[in-house]
């Protein structure tokens, strides 16, 4: 009877090798004798290999599916390297992590990208402007260019590691001895050391500073919106290439338009008697005044909207409309002559009045109503 090797690593047999390679690392940091003390835990870390050995070997795996068992004494084809411990690298990733391209690294690396905030008037936003902005970002050292050197030394190679920027160690598991390189300390894996830093970077190949530059914003930019400003960020150790600079819009709030998208909308006063009438008014516009008619018979909650108006659009030619929502207010305070004009007004039309006292107007008597006082 062969033994059931996906039943050990607890996947599936239509298993792609990624998943058996996952499952594996699980059970091997779970049951690892260095980790795990219990006695069976060996043993059972022991199945483990096996059943990985065998399922990560597609000749092995093959011979599993057709009912054999590849590491079985007898079991043919399995060789004189059957039982070889095969997981190796992989249960080195999975305790000390994939390791990554081996050797020094380089002194010379891309800078990073920064990220300035720029205040705008809706003006601004809408028709653009060329806005000085100041930066303050790492910039190339002119004493050293970027090398890090003071003038008239070298880097030298590292005397730990002889240059190859990492130090192997040995680690004694059950499986025997285990060799695992880590970046060396002496020259933080570079492979060299600078033993005459230059003395205006410090070694660093830069230096902070603030600069001066001037960003042109195009029209029809919005709150929120990102101007990149190609390799204008911090340039990089050693002098490596700069990132880039992401300028983010903020527009200052208008104290007459509120903005949607390329819209504006702003609110206008109108006497009730203008509605009812008609009345011409005139609107500022961002552009300048503008005037329009209101007709005749307005009701509240009317909106004019003029075209064109708006913002300018970012891509494309044209423009958003700009919206005027009018309130109607009623007036608050009648002069008696007013109110008796009024009042003619709605016998004319027919419209049915109630007096109400001096004294008790309409909300004290409701709130006589509701305590119940006649
Ligand atoms: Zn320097
Ligand atoms: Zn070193």
């Amino acid at each position: 009877m062969a033994k059931d090797y996906y039943g050990i690593l607890g996947v599936k047999r239509d298993s792609t090798a990624d998943e058996i390679k996952r499952a594996y690392r699980r059970l091997a940091r779970e049951f690892h004798p260095d980790v795990n003390p219990d006695p069976a835990a060996q043993e059972k870390f022991k199945e483990i290999n096996a059943a990985y050995e065998v399922l990560s070997d597609p000749r092995k795996r093959e011979m599993v599916d057709l009912g054999g068992d590849p590491l079985a004494p007898s079991g043919g084809g399995g060789g004189p390297q059957a039982g070889t411990f095969v997981g190796f690298q992989d249960i080195m990733d999975a305790f000390f992590g994939t390791q990554s391209a081996r050797g020094p690294r380089p002194r010379v690396r891309p800078g990073a990208d920064a990220i300035l905030r720029l205040d705008l008037d809706l003006h601004e936003t809408a028709f653009g402007v060329e806005a000085p902005i100041q930066v303050d970002t790492a910039v190339l050292c002119t004493t050293c260019q970027g090398a890090g050197t003071a003038p008239g030394t070298h880097p030298q190679t590292c005397e730990i590691c002889q240059g190859r920027g990492e130090v192997q160690s040995v680690q004694r598991t059950f499986l025997g001895q285990v060799v695992s390189a880590r970046p060396c300390s002496a020259c933080q894996g570079f492979g060299t050391v600078i033993p005459h830093p230059c003395a205006t970077c410090g070694g660093d190949g830069r230096v902070r500073t603030r600069r001066s530059l001037t960003v042109k914003i195009p029209s029809g930019v919005e709150d929120g919106m990102r101007i990149r400003l190609a390799q204008q960020g911090e340039i990089g150790p050693g002098g490596g290439q700069p990132g880039d600079l992401y300028v983010e819009i903020h527009e200052r709030p208008h104290d007459v338009y509120s903005r949607k998208d390329d819209d504006l909308h702003c609110r206008v006063t109108v006497p009730m008697t203008a509605a009812a009438l008609g009345t011409r008014l005139t609107i500022k516009t961002l552009d300048g005044e503008e005037t329009v008619d209101v007709k005749a018979g307005t009701q509240p909650t009317s909106t004019l909207r003029i075209r064109g108006k708006g913002v300018p659009h970012l891509r494309g030619a044209g423009r958003g409309d700009l919206y005027v929502h009018l309130d109607v207010r009623t007036p608050t305070r009648l002069e008696p002559e007013q109110e008796r004009l009024l009042r003619e007004f709605a016998r004319t039309r027919g419209e049915e009045v109630a007096e109400l006292s001096k004294q008790g107007g309409f909300f004290s008597r409701m709130r006589d109503a509701f305590n119940g006082h006649q």
